[in-house]
């Protein structure tokens, strides 16, 4: 049967699921949802036995009906190869009384490699399936993670080219090296003169500019967008849900039909909507547990009802879930309203004018599932140094967010289930924060010294990621105003 995705701001639009890949964002605004939310169609008892990839063709030919399972299954082996330094691709690691479920053995050591190695190959054949024969451009603003994982995955892919912009003086020192390192001739990568506001502004108003699109078209080009909102993103986010449970019930660690909790570190809302969606597809998921940091917005949405982005802005030392408008939280709010787009419509509306809205309580009552709650600063560090000190294993930043708010949540429910605290960055790519929370004499060492300190003290091989670009040659050395971005990707696409 097939699948058609709405958008979550009107009711006429209908596409399929590579129409709604390849758009991204839906042309009023809105988000792409599926119609329905499919079942799972194998048990619990099949899944026990399969890979990974396996797993995530079981769980994305359900979402995308209109790939064929060559298709599919070519998306996913192109995907989930030895990129990953771990063959189960997501393997769980019981410690301090949960279990941490890795997601950065990618390329780029941090989840978003979980969608964006996928994503390129998704779009691509999206792309022929509805006769584009233009070449994909794929334009991106970054204030980290996201940049590097877009050039890892759609580097050398043919059919695409990808130009990335972050702000020169407002990512670590570790991440602007992954970027300007980045190898491929479909590639670019360019410092900008500004934070990253004006960043994501100046490629926003690139995807408006009609004049740029035509001149784009004539040479064979057309934009894209590898923002966390596609479709093609979200959805291979779920097969790691279902994944993580077919494994623990095959370990012994849960009986049949046992629930689990799941915590994730959250910004954008991407990753813990893949869990409510894992969760409707018939995953053995209790509680969705929502970790932020003191950018809490969804603490005080969950515990309000209130949604209210008028606050400062805090820059923390998990910087990528220092946000304040959450975009996936647009697919929940239209879940809760009855799937009415109308209703949707008028809260985000609200949002954009006056920065803020409030849901029903009709609404509230549906979002029971749900947990939120939030780690300062001093938590988060404590958290690291605690769980190492207990245990000796070292997670990141975000991922202590997440243990740390889990605490709290027993503290607070005395609920016992079996929890899977989403572990989302290894903690190699925040190795400054790392190691001063375990001891903040380490702040006086080199950046590649404390990687080598880590690696000493945690026992955990350094990753690849992280050796390449110790000698690494720089490949990218443009730096640019904020008004000149238009004219260095006409320059790079040769128009
Ligand atoms: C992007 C990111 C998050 C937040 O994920 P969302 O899907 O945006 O909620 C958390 N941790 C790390 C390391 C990330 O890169």
């Amino acid at each position: 049967m097939e699948l058609f995705y709405r958008s979550t701001r009107n009711n006429e639009e209908r596409v399929t699921a590579s129409q709604a890949i390849l758009q991204g964002l839906a042309a009023d605004g809105g988000l792409f949802v599926p119609e329905e939310i499919p079942n799972l169609a194998v048990s619990m008892d099949a899944l026990k036995k399969m890979s990974y990839q396996e797993t995530a063709y079981e769980v994305m030919r359900l979402f995308f009906t209109d790939f064929t399972r060559e298709e599919l299954a070519h998306c996913i082996n192109s995907a989930y190869d030895d990129k990953f330094d771990d063959d189960t691709i997501a393997p769980l690691r019981a410690a301090g009384g949960a279990y941490y479920l890795e997601l950065f053995h990618g390329a780029t050591i941090a989840f978003k490699d979980m969608a964006l190695s996928i994503l390129p190959y998704l779009m691509i054949t999206a792309a022929r399936k509805n006769h584009v024969t233009n070449d994909i451009v794929i334009l991106t603003a970054t204030s980290g993670d996201t940049g590097k994982a877009a050039l890892a995955g759609f580097a050398e892919v043919e059919g695409t080219k990808i130009i990335v912009f972050y702000p020169k003086d407002g990512v670590s020192p570790i991440q602007q090296k992954q970027m300007v390192t980045q190898k491929g001739d479909n590639t670019l990568v360019v410092g900008i003169h500004g934070n990253f506001d004006e960043a994501q502004t100046g490629v926003k108003e690139m995807f408006s500019d009609k004049a740029l699109a035509e001149e784009m078209w004539a040479k064979g080009y057309q934009f894209s967008s590898a923002n966390s909102i596609n479709i093609g993103r979200l959805v291979p986010q779920i097969a790691y849900y279902v994944y993580a449970y077919a494994k623990m019930l095959a370990g012994g660690e849960l009986e049949t039909g046992e629930p689990i909790n799941v915590a994730v570190p959250t910004g954008n809302f991407g990753n813990i909507l893949a869990a409510y969606y894992a969760k409707a597809m018939g995953v053995p998921i209790g509680k969705l547990i929502c970790a932020s940091n003191e950018n809490k917005v969804l603490f005080d949405f969950f515990r309000s009802g209130s949604y209210d982005r008028n606050r400062e802005f805090i820059l923390t030392s998990s910087p990528s879930m220092d946000i304040l408008i959450s975009s996936n939280l647009e697919r929940l709010i239209y879940q809760i309203a009855g799937r009415d787009a109308g209703v949707n419509r008028a809260f985000m509306e609200t949002l954009s004018t006056m920065g803020s809205y409030t849901i029903t309580d009709e609404m509230r009552e549906q979002l029971k599932d749900f947990y939120g709650n939030y780690a300062s600063e001093a938590e988060t560090a404590a958290t690291i140094k605690g769980l190492y000190e207990q245990t000796g294993y070292v997670i990141d930043p975000h991922t202590a967010v997440a243990s740390c708010v889990y605490e709290k949540y027993k503290k607070d429910t005395d609920d016992r289930t079996k929890t899977v605290i989403v572990s989302t960055a290894s903690p190699y790519k925040f190795t400054r924060t790392v190691m001063t929370a375990i001891d903040p004499s380490y702040d006086t060492k080199g950046d590649f010294e404390l990687v080598d300190e880590l690696n000493r003290l945690s026992g955990v091989k350094v990753p690849k990621a992280i050796e390449e670009i110790r000698t690494a040659p720089i490949r990218h050395k443009k730096v640019c105003e904020v008004s000149e971005m238009p004219k260095v990707v006409k320059e790079f696409l040769g128009l």
